[in-house]
């Protein structure tokens, strides 16, 4: 079965524009899948401790991979880019997040689906609103609706 996903990407650290750029090329590298399209790139203030700022956008994707094995893939990268895990939203050099995953709800251990904190987060919901606003999440709601209702204070398209 092919699934169709959306995948948040963020990076605050080392050349940011150049390692989310990168990793779309290398999600489209994964084996059974493709890169559908990608949103523009946004500038956001970090939350959580001082650090720089974020580079985020989203990618809309197909893969033929079930969610677990794609999320096992987007971590081999987030690796390939010296991503290194010291404090709870800390600076990294490239964050991958499974967004949605077609319209199912995946509650694992690894695996939350839809993303925890999608529908409140600004540097997430206006790039997907960008490549997906026709699209409605598994409670109802539509990407489009929640873009125009969130705060977009500290997120700007660049
Ligand atoms: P946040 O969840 O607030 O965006 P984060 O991206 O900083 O936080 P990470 O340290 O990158 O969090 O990931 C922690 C764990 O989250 C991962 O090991 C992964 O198993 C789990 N996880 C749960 N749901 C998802 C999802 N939808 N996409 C990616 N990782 C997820
Ligand atoms: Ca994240
Ligand atoms: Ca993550």
């Amino acid at each position: 079965m092919l699934n169709t996903v959306y995948v948040g990407l963020g990076s605050n650290l080392d050349q940011p524009l150049q390692q989310v750029t990168q990793a779309l090329e290398q999600i489209n590298a994964i084996t059974d899948t493709v890169l559908v399209s990608h949103s523009p790139w946004y500038k956001s203030i970090a939350v959580g401790p001082i650090q720089p700022d974020f580079i985020n956008g989203a990618a809309k994707v197909h893969t033929a991979l079930d969610a677990h094995s794609f999320l096992t893939a987007l971590q081999n990268i987030e690796q390939a880019h010296q991503r290194v895990r010291k404090e709870h939203w800390g600076p990294r050099t490239l964050d991958l997040d499974i967004l949605l995953w077609n319209n199912d709800t995946i509650n694992t251990e690894r695996l939350t689906v839809p993303h925890a904190f999608l529908q409140v987060r600004s540097f997430v919901l206006l790039p997907l609103n960008d490549i997906a606003n026709e699209l409605t999440l598994p409670n109802g709601k539509t990407v489009e609706a929640l873009a125009q209702q969130c705060d977009r204070a500290g997120t700007e398209q660049i």
